[in-house]
């Protein structure tokens, strides 16, 4: 028994090893990835819950490593918080969504919007801002077209720069709300103009009572906050019946589309543009 603990032990310890070397491989590559041109954005449509119609898009970063495929951001943005990465990793995002919300604006004659998430680890706001500031410029498009994603941990001391932000006509919406601990009064203090259900409770509706009473509660409390309400990974005709009924403002999931390349989003746009 005490010859198998040992081998145990022997066994773990080389596993963390390859863990711990893998992730340094990994946060090692990743400096390069953006000048080895493996990163790429991909744009989840987000559609008015009345028309269904297309009124903007999740900026969505991916990772097409050489030699491991395609990398989630679940595992490579913490790696991106921890080595700083993070800062060149948003900036490039905000450019590229720029870009091409700018080509999809002239493309369709319709005022799309991208959003863009930002890290609460990200501590160059300001250097995020002006670069986004300029970008939007470059790309002809007024500063409403932007809005930044951020959670429910972005720290409070954040608070006046982010009303900065939003005074500057930048929009902002608070992600996965109700997965954090933020009170009312947090969220009262928050100049966002836009919150995001979280996809656990949204996954509920209709099974679960309170899960759907919670729902219809936080839209209430987003609208007498004047807060627009965007319901996350909506995927059936249920749930988007029920966010209906409950008056919620914007919907985004698989039921509509999964996050796509941009060549394949202009097409999506295409397919159901309202002419
Ligand atoms: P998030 O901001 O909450 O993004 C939504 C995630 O839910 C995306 O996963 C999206 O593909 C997924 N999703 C959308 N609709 C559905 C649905 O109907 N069902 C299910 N099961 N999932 C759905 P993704 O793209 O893997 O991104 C994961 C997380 O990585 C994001 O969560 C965000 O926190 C982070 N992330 C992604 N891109 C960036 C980025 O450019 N910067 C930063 N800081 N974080 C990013
Ligand atoms: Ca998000
Ligand atoms: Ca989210
Ligand atoms: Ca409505």
């Amino acid at each position: 028994a005490k010859e198998s603990g040992r081998s145990a032990f022997a066994f773990f310890a080389r596993q963390m090893n390859e863990k711990v070397q893998s992730v340094v491989r990994l946060s090692n590559d990743l400096r390069y990835a953006i000048d080895r041109d493996e990163l790429q954005v991909y744009y989840q449509p987000i559609v008015d819950a009345d028309t269904l119609e297309t009124v903007a898009a999740e900026a969505l970063v991916r990772w097409q490593h050489p030699r491991l495929g395609l990398v989630s951001p679940a595992d490579f943005i913490p790696i991106a918080e921890d080595t700083g990465f993070i800062g060149p990793l948003t900036e490039w995002v905000v450019q590229r969504a720029c870009r091409d919300a700018g080509q999809w604006r002239q493309k369709n004659d319709r005022e799309l919007r991208v959003s863009v998430n930002l890290s609460n680890r990200h501590r160059h706001l300001e250097n995020c801002v002006s670069l986004a500031a300029a970008s939007l410029q470059q790309a002809g498009l007024p500063r409403e077209a932007l809005t930044f994603e951020i959670t429910e941990s972005f720290a409070m001391e954040d608070v006046e720069r982010l009303q900065a932000i939003r005074a500057g006509g930048i929009g902002l919406a608070i992600d996965d709300f109700g997965t954090g601990y933020s009170s009312l009064s947090y969220l009262r203090r928050l100049p966002a103009d836009v919150l995001k259900i979280d996809r656990s409770f949204v996954s509920e509706l209709g099974t679960d009572a309170d899960a759907t009473m919670l729902v219809g509660s936080i839209i209430a409390i987003a609208h007498g906050l004047r807060m627009r309400v965007v319901a996350e990974g909506v995927e059936t005709r249920e749930q988007l019946a029920y966010l209906q009924a409950a008056g919620c403002d914007l919907l985004q999931g698989y039921f509509f589309s999964k996050p796509l390349p941009n060549a394949a989003f202009n097409d999506f746009l295409d397919r159901h543009s309202v002419s």
